[in-house]
């Protein structure tokens, strides 16, 4: 068996487990790839078992990847931080956004996709870790900004992403996740379809399927150690 493949049977088992320890259903939580400095041929390997989702940070890869994967069926989500002035190349290449944080970013992506009479999927990202490291809107705005972006025609609204504290120990990281889980519950409430949690990653997945994650995004567990930190695909400048 190849590697990325027995990787992946490993990830499954994983998510049964967790699913198994929650009383879930493992077929609600799906896999994207978190798949920044992958190989399309390793993508390519990794899609043929059954996987169709993948996610980028950059806009630069997000597009090479569309070109170099332009005849496996996917899906592609944007999963790193946005600027406004790359929004026009990101909705070419991308089937969802996960992390929309702000108010401006928003009316930038609507007025652009209207100009282009197209719609995308989105997910607002939330800071549930409190790192000024980290992007996404504070927490207590989340509910404000969700209900900002309904008037938003152009956006469809479909879940929420964060990514967790990062810590060895997961009951540290546990808050972050259950805290996305209730604010999805305030705007279900509301009527906003928030219907995703995109919550969990390499290491922390099993916290995340506890709390209710539908979502994993998995790199480094399939693919391997990156030769760059994550700061590095994180950080606004580059
Ligand atoms: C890289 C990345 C992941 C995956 O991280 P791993 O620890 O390699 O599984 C998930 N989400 C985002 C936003 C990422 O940038």
């Amino acid at each position: 068996m190849n590697q990325i493949e027995k990787n992946i049977s490993d990830i499954q088992d994983r998510i049964e487990a967790a699913c198994l320890k929650s009383n879930r259903n493992k077929s609600d939580v799906k896999i994207l790839l978190a798949t920044k400095t992958v190989t399309p041929e390793n993508i390519k390997f990794a899609l043929n078992f059954g996987i169709k989702r993948i996610g980028e940070n950059k806009v630069q890869e997000l597009k090479s990847k569309f070109e170099a994967l332009r005849d496996i069926p996917h899906e592609s989500h944007f999963i790193g931080h946005l600027q406004s002035n790359k929004i026009k190349e990101v909705i070419q290449y991308a089937q969802c956004i996960q992390s929309v944080d702000r108010w401006s970013l928003a009316q930038k992506l609507q007025n652009r996709l209207e100009y282009e009479d197209k719609s995308i999927d989105v997910f607002i990202q939330v800071n549930t870790s409190n790192e000024s490291s980290k992007f996404g809107i504070e927490p207590e705005k989340a509910v404000e900004l969700a209900m900002q972006m309904k008037s938003l025609n152009r956006i469809r609204i479909k879940g929420l992403m964060t990514i967790g504290l990062f810590s060895p120990n997961p009951e540290l990281t546990r808050p972050c996740f259950k805290q996305l889980k209730q604010i999805q519950r305030e705007l279900l409430d509301l009527d906003i379809p928030v219907h995703d949690l995109s919550m969990g990653m390499s290491n922390d997945l099993e916290t995340a399927i506890e709390e209710g994650s539908t979502m994993i995004r998995v790199g480094t567990a399939v693919f391997g150690k990156r030769a760059l930190p994550d700061s590095y695909y994180w950080n606004e400048s580059k």
